[in-house]
């Protein structure tokens, strides 16, 4: 039998994704439709799958480090570094990494936030992945980004399990190859 085409395995990754993601309306606050990604981590395959697929984008051994953005970020990142034979960067909330660190404020809907990186964690040169669950306005994604490139690291790709299109994330990141494994 035919080894089904990479698009169609795509395809049929993404049904099954759309069939887990949860959506909740009004949260964490009145017209936000959360994307609750944890019955795509609690399934056995789906995991696996989002996993595989994310470190396949870029090849095993391709990647120096894999940046997770805080909190859900770390959740996918972390194993898909391991399989990637990478490191694992945390990108957290500013006040959280001890010292010294690089930051980098982006706007957020209401109001502003600050991603920090521990100034040592991704070396000149080295090749990284930024790595998070959802791609919403990009500002977070781009924020991750800044810190690296400003490292002097090179970034290979922006991977989330889910991009909300209709808020154009990736136009925040130009240059960038962003990849996700759904599209609202
Ligand atoms: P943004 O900076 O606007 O791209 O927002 C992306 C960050 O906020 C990611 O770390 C997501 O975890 C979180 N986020 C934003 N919007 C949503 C949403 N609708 N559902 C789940 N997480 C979201």
């Amino acid at each position: 039998m035919a080894e089904p085409r990479p698009d169609a395995a795509a395809g049929l990754l993404s049904d099954l994704l759309r069939g887990l993601v949860r959506d909740v309306a009004d949260y964490p606050e009145p017209g936000v439709v959360f994307k609750d990604i944890a019955p795509v981590l609690a399934d056995r395959a789906a995991f696996a799958a989002v996993v595989d697929a994310m470190v396949g984008r870029v090849g095993a051994g391709q990647v120096d480090s894999v940046v997770g953005i805080e909190a859900r970020g770390f959740i996918l990142g972390a194993p898909v570094a391991y399989h990637a034979g990478a490191g694992f960067v945390p990108a957290r909330k500013k006040g959280k990494l001890p010292g010294p660190t690089l930051d980098s404020a982006y706007e957020l809907e209401y109001g502003s936030a600050v991603l920090s990186l521990q100034a040592d964690a991704v070396l000149p040169g080295e090749r990284v992945l930024v790595v998070d669950d959802v791609l919403a306005t990009g500002g977070t994604a781009a924020a991750a980004v800044d810190l690296v490139t400003r490292m002097g690291a090179i970034v290979v790709g922006v991977s989330v399990l889910i991009d909300l299109t209709f808020l154009h994330g990736p136009d925040r990141l130009p240059g960038v190859d962003v990849h996700a494994l759904l599209a609202y």
